[in-house]
């Protein structure tokens, strides 16, 4: 950006500038949308239009190194593979990653988280959780889109239940499958949430999850916010 002692006596005036800015955008705008009536009518082919990608109705081929959203990976009895070893937590630098550890019935396993959450507000997918981890519990391999949209903070958590659905979706149905059922799960949460008759359901956990530890612990819905907002100096 120039200062205004750089500038000259037309830029000083600013009104040319705008004129100018105008003249550009207008041009963009007449030549693409002669192109593309042009090439619907199977003329000037060669010609390339700017086009914007209609998502998420579109969608754009993801390189295979692609982050994707989380997933937590299943061990062949369909259980969660994580063993609660805090890992992924402490490498987080976003310290978006709530985890509970619980014991686990089978006395082979040591421990199992209770409650695993992603605040995918904060996370910057980075993949140091995926690094950190020892025993493969935790990807990125989904090529599910990170949500983008919500009305409400919690909308944007991720809890054990979602991100072990991904990895059973992914076997089964693929990338694209994950893909499609996740935007059919926004779809339907935003019909919900338009839904004047279903006024009870305002939010993805209230809407969806019971939360039956948070009943028998006596806490609050969703802690992971509270912790989170304590770490952000709220009180
Ligand atoms: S991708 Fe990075 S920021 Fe996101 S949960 Fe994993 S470690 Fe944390
Ligand atoms: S996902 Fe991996 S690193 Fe994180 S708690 Fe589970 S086992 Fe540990």
């Amino acid at each position: 950006m120039k200062r205004r002692e750089e500038m000259n006596f037309w830029e000083q005036l600013y009104l040319p500038e705008v004129v100018r800015g105008l003249a550009v955008t207008s041009f963009h705008l007449w030549r693409n949308l002669a192109l593309h009536t042009a090439h619907v009518v199977g003329l000037a082919k060669d010609r390339p239009a700017s086009a914007t990608v209609q998502y998420p109705e579109q969608r754009k081929t993801y390189p295979e190194g692609y982050r994707g959203s989380h997933r937590l990976t299943l061990k062949p009895d369909e259980s969660v593979r994580c063993t609660a070893c805090m890992l992924c937590a402490t490498a987080c630098p976003a310290q978006c990653i709530y985890i509970e550890a619980g014991e686990h019935p089978d006395p082979h396993v040591e421990k199992y988280p209770v409650r695993y959450e992603i605040d995918t507000l904060q996370c910057i997918y980075c993949g140091l959780c995926v690094e950190a981890c020892p025993c493969d519990a935790i990807r990125m391999d989904t090529y599910v889109h990170p949500r983008i949209w919500g009305f409400d903070r919690k909308d944007f958590i991720e809890d054990k239940d979602v991100l072990m659905h991904r990895s059973r979706v992914l076997a089964e149905k693929g990338r694209e499958g994950n893909m499609e059922e996740m935007l059919a799960w926004y779809d339907e949460q935003n019909r919900r949430v338009y839904d004047p008759t279903r006024p009870e359901f305002r939010t993805y956990t209230e809407r969806d999850k019971p939360q039956p530890w948070a009943e028998e612990q006596g806490e609050p819905e969703l802690a992971a916010i509270d912790r989170h907002h304590m770490l952000d100096g709220g009180e």
